[in-house]
């Protein structure tokens, strides 16, 4: 009985040992599981730390879509950093513009600002005096502007000529690579390969456009006085020389005189503005109408500049019947 009853208290402290060694084993084990989650835990924040550091992008900002465009193709695929547009793609020029608050937000958010220059960018002067640590790169630095149809004012339209998009392409790779020296050399490698891009481009233009040396185009507003330089064309006049704003019926009249007087045959309207005095113009006088692209708004893509004025070359062949 003793025995057995012995044999049950073994039995029984055997069982507690058994007990208590799970208990210590399991005990242990969330030890363990618990360090082990801890240890994770730790390689995670590590992780996101660097992780943070290789995401710290530049961000570049730029005001208009030609900007955008150029800038893009200096800045394309360079990890950490990003373009953003200011003016949303469909605005057009910026003669009228205004500052929105996402814009606001947009420039606060920005470490370096590409702007076109020449005081298309005037609007700006305000927010930019609050900001007056941000970097700003002026695309145009070195170009010499004809003055506006505007009195007083410059135009600044100097994009559309695709020689002096290049030194605008130049300026800006110097400029961001000025506010941020990590990337330099991408700046410069990326410029270097879209200049001769835009320079094989111009050399096409030269000679599909060559036979139009010497004549007279009207266009609805002064930005393609650049272009028609470039290429030997001469625009005799513009159908609105404030954009935006609806010409007066004097201002049509003139140009109706002058298309009459000149024997021009077409006009040419932007797909940013409405055509109204450009159809009361071509019903007047008999000229046709044709649309001819300020590369100011588009689908956004790094070739979208290029593929614009490959498509004004061909409107104005086909305008002169080439
Ligand atoms: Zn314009």
């Amino acid at each position: 009985m003793q025995s057995r009853h012995c044999l049950r208290c073994v039995c029984i402290y055997q069982a507690k040992n058994r007990f208590n060694y799970r208990r210590k084993a399991s005990a242990q084990q969330a030890d363990e599981t618990n360090r082990m989650g801890k240890r994770i835990i730790f390689c995670l924040f590590l992780m996101c730390l660097s992780l943070s550091f290789s995401l710290a992008e530049t961000n570049i900002l730029t005001t208009f879509y030609p900007m955008y465009i150029l800038t893009q193709n200096v800045a394309l695929d360079i990890e950490g950093v990003t373009v953003t547009n200011m003016a949303e793609q469909t605005v057009g020029c910026l003669h009228d513009y205004t500052l929105q608050t996402q814009d606001m937000v947009a420039l606060e958010q920005a470490d370096i600002l590409v702007i076109n220059g020449g005081g298309i960018e005037q609007f700006m002067e305000r927010a930019l005096a609050v900001q007056p640590d941000l970097p700003v790169v002026d695309a145009s630095l070195g170009i010499e502007m004809e003055p506006s149809v505007e009195e007083g004012l410059l135009n600044a339209h100097v994009w559309m000529d695709p020689v002096l998009a290049e030194v605008q392409v130049k300026n800006i790779a110097g400029g961001l690579a000025a506010a941020d020296p990590t990337h330099a050399e991408q700046y410069a490698a990326n410029a270097e390969a879209y200049c001769s891009r835009l320079s094989e481009m111009d050399q096409e233009l030269k000679a599909e456009l060559a036979p139009l040396a010497g004549m007279n185009i009207i266009t609805f507003h002064e930005a393609f006085n650049y272009f028609a330089r470039r290429y030997g064309m001469n625009v005799a006049g513009v159908i609105a020389t404030e954009p935006g704003e609806e010409p007066s019926t004097r201002e049509i009249a003139d140009t109706c005189d002058l298309v009459l007087d000149l024997g021009i045959r077409t006009l040419f309207v932007e797909p940013q503005y409405p055509k109204t005095a450009a159809e009361v113009i071509a019903r007047e006088t008999g000229a046709s109408l044709y649309t001819l692209d300020p590369c100011v708004s588009g689908d956004g893509t790094p070739g979208n500049y290029e593929a614009i004025q490959r498509q004004n070359a061909e409107v104005l062949k086909e305008a002169f019947g080439l």
